[in-house]
């Protein structure tokens, strides 16, 4: 396989980070998810953790710094020297040009749901405590209800996932983070892709284009 470095963009409940995980598990291209660095730093109640808690309790985005400064550090990791894929980084225009400084893309990712389908699939999320896998009350149910069917850990409804802080963080996402599809372009590195249709379908639209904007 060819390497790539890419990012995902999308709104909230595109499926990014189910798309990641299905390119993670084929092709072994590690996802750097910067909401579950961040989920797992308040968990553990670091220093970064207990800065961000009311930040994302509230559908806010973090601030630049703090959210430049972790992704910055994780990419200077040797497993990521090659292929990565950010999920939900950069979100501003400020840390993409931030990102452009450190490292170097291949392809932006634009995952396009609307709206009202978002606010169904995020009330319908449900993960799993243990190993992070993403589930869908409606669409993709696990096999017994409330367990995770990969490691059997309780799944959790994420706290930001209710209709109010849902609302907050599509206007985070209509604010500050939809300009990047504009800036992707001009560099002609946007990748669209329908994200609405099931999920098998919608990774294989990507399978079939990314081709194009890898290296030979
Ligand atoms: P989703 O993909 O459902 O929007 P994420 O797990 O990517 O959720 O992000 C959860 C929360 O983490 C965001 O609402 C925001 O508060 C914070 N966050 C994640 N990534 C960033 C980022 N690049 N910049 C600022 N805040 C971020
Ligand atoms: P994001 O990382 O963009 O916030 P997720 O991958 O967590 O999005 O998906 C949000 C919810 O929608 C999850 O419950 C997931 O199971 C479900 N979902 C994701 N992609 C699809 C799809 N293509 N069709 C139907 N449901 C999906
Ligand atoms: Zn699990």
């Amino acid at each position: 396989m060819q390497t790539m470095k890419l990012i995902f963009l999308g709104p909230p409940g595109a499926g990014k980070g189910t798309i990641s995980k299905m390119i993670t598990e084929r092709l072994g291209i590690p996802q750097i998810s910067t909401g579950d660095m961040f989920r797992a730093a308040i968990k553990e109640k670091t220093a970064l953790g207990l800065k961000v808690q009311a930040i994302l309790a509230a559908g806010a985005l973090v601030p630049d710094e703090l959210t430049i400064a972790i992704v910055k550090e994780r990419l200077s990791w040797p497993d990521v020297r090659q292929s990565y894929i950010l999920d939900g980084f950069p979100r501003t225009i400020a840390q993409a040009d931030a990102l452009a400084e450190f490292s170097e893309l291949d392809a932006a990712v634009d995952f396009e749901v609307k709206d009202d389908l978002i606010l169904f699939r995020l009330t319908g999320r449900r993960v799993c405590t243990s190993c992070g896998a993403i589930y869908h009350r409606v669409t993709k149910p696990p096999k017994v209800e409330g367990i995770c069917d990969l490691c059997g850990g309780n799944l959790y409804i994420r706290s930001d996932d209710q209709e109010e802080t849902v609302k907050a963080r599509l206007k985070a996402y209509h604010d500050e983070t939809e300009p990047l599809i504009g800036y992707y372009q001009k560099r002609g590195l946007l990748l669209t892709i329908d994200g609405s249709p099931d999920a098998e379908t919608v990774y294989n639209t990507f399978i079939s284009e990314i081709g194009r904007f890898l290296k030979k």
